[in-house]
């Protein structure tokens, strides 16, 4: 789930020096051969190899380089990304993800790959501009997840504050406490799905490319979104009223 900044490349250095790789023409997985049951990791890179495809439909084309997915086992996941307790994955450059055990691909684990992987395809197309809240939108859109169930209490908290403080979430979540992540990744997910419903991934995709040019959020917002934050704030609020009913 959460963006960050990569870790100590000496403490992952001997965790990995260990671990087992095995490449696609797009991915380069990289997992530990000896938590991973065996033949686990071609499913594993079958079902990254889906993932992609899917990505690749939604954003028009993947990133230049592979993508590299590293799979830790659970506590050798804390020790590597120091990530905070509520991340399930984590991509800083790389796509970094625990799983229990290894013996399977769950319905779970593909979520939080899918999720992960999403964070590579904005960073490679935005060259690392993205505001959070827009990756942690299409993350969990590209994950299968949708504002619904969010839209009551969203849409209360903007009738009490007159705002869903979303330029105030262009930065990354990592210092959040999980009340204050689950606020955020809702207006997120939220702000992503109206954007798609409202001008469509072909609008978003052109979003993403203005941003990787370089120029500020808002004025890659009125050139391929037509809104600034205030107007994205309202389209948002009104979207949500008519899904809080
Ligand atoms: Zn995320």
């Amino acid at each position: 789930m959460a963006l960050a900044a990569a870790s100590s490349a000496a403490q992952q250095g001997r965790i990995e020096e260990r671990f087992s790789e095995r490449a696609s023409s797009s991915i380069l997985l990289v997992y530990d051969g000896q938590r991973v049951e065996p033949g686990l990791e071609r499913i594993l890179l079958a079902a990254l190899e889906r993932a992609y495809a899917d990505l690749v439909r939604d954003f028009g084309s993947g990133p230049v380089e592979k993508v590299v997915v590293v799979v830790y086992a659970e506590r050798d996941f804390q020790t590597v990304t120091h990530a905070p307790s509520w991340a399930d994955g984590l991509f800083d450059g790389k796509v970094r993800v625990p799983a229990r055990g290894i013996t399977g691909v769950t319905p779970e684990l593909l979520s939080v790959l899918r999720h992960e992987m999403t964070h590579s395809f904005v960073h490679f197309r935005t060259r690392g501009r993205a505001p959070t809240w827009l990756h942690e939108g299409l993350a969990q859109l590209e994950e299968g997840k949708a504002a619904a169930p969010f839209a009551p209490a969203l849409s209360s908290a903007y009738a009490a504050r007159g705002t869903f403080g979303l330029s105030a979430l262009e930065g990354g979540f990592a210092s959040f406490s999980a009340s204050q992540a689950r606020g955020g990744y809702a207006i997120s997910l939220a702000a992503a799905e109206m954007l798609r419903d409202t001008r469509g991934f072909g609008a978003l995709a052109h979003f993403l490319d203005r941003l990787g040019e370089g120029g500020r959020v808002e004025e890659a917002m009125r050139a391929e979104l037509r809104a600034d934050y205030r107007r994205l704030e309202s389209d948002l609020a009104d979207w949500l009223s008519r899904r809080a009913r």
